[in-house]
């Protein structure tokens, strides 16, 4: 429990389920007013708004497309209307989609460019925008990935919006570190979430995983919230344009693991 974040606003993109999901319903358990932000599945978001009420922390839920700048301004009214303030903004919501490259088509190119990486500019940009006429600090966090450092064949798309969300985060880290506005990335690895249910489903895809992961397991979506908890409170107050990777060990080369190479 971080004391400095009970009563703080918080907006959680893509909350109805997954890494979202326990971020907000964390987020309850430091006592802070939560934004829940649903695309397509109402009932999701209504659960993760029911885990912030009985973790106590307060809730209301919305839907928006955060790939638009109009999904990413009507969850800051939303949190202004609600909850008279924003502190911590979170962009969160993602998705990947398989192909090898010279087969992905450009209308799928463009959706995962558009919802990982256009999304993370457009929540970040109606974020900054508040806390700088407020002359408020702020806190923004970005859901990028393991792949904004490992290469993934067949998900060219998804590697390349989360390289981007690398550099946008340092670029704007460094551009708003003046005015007290931290902007950090979280870099989960392989996580037990709705996004890897079929592959996790197969055994065989299962173990491979796992056999990928230096501490032997996959993560849960709440040991990425308890990153998301330390970046947002006091507790990080001298850490900015950090990618902090919750993944196991997965970006430290585990094919060297056993002293091999
Ligand atoms: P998930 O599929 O369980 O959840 C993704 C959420 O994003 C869903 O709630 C979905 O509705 C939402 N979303 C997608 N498009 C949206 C849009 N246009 N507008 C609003 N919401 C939208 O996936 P997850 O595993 O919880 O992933 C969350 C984040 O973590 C993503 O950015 C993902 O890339 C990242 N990540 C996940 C893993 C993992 O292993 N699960 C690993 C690395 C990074």
């Amino acid at each position: 429990m971080y004391a400095d974040l009970t009563g703080k606003v918080a907006v959680v993109t893509g909350s109805s389920k997954g890494i979202g999901q326990a971020v907000a319903a964390r987020f309850g358990q430091e006592k802070m007013k939560v934004v829940i932000n649903y695309h397509s599945d109402p009932a999701g978001a209504e659960k993760t708004a029911a885990a912030v009420v009985a973790n106590g922390g307060q809730a209301v839920t919305v839907q928006a497309d955060i790939a638009t700048e109009a999904g990413a301004e009507l969850l800051l009214a939303t949190a202004l209307t609600n909850f008279n303030d924003l502190d911590v903004w979170v962009n969160n919501a993602g998705m990947e989609i398989k192909s090898p490259t010279h087969e992905l088509s450009q209308a799928d190119w463009h959706k995962m460019i558009t919802i990982d990486l256009d999304g993370v500019f457009y929540g970040s940009q109606v974020a900054l925008a508040y806390f700088e006429k407020q002359h408020k600090p702020g806190n923004i966090i970005n859901m990028s990935s393991v792949h904004e450092e490992i290469p993934w064949p067949t998900f060219a798309g998804y590697a390349a919006a989360k390289g981007g969300v690398k550099m946008f985060t340092k670029t704007i880290a460094m551009e708003y570190a003046k005015d007290n506005i931290r902007v950090n990335g979280i870099g989960p690895g392989a996580i037990n979430t709705p996004i890897n249910a079929k592959k996790f489903a197969d055994k065989a895809q299962y173990d491979r995983t796992v056999s990928m992961v230096p501490m032997n397991r996959i993560g849960t979506p709440e040991e990425v919230a308890a990153g998301a908890a330390w970046l947002a409170s006091q507790e990080s107050s001298y850490v900015t344009g950090i990618t902090l990777f919750i993944d196991g060990g997965m970006t430290l080369y585990p094919a060297f693991k056993d002293g091999q190479g």
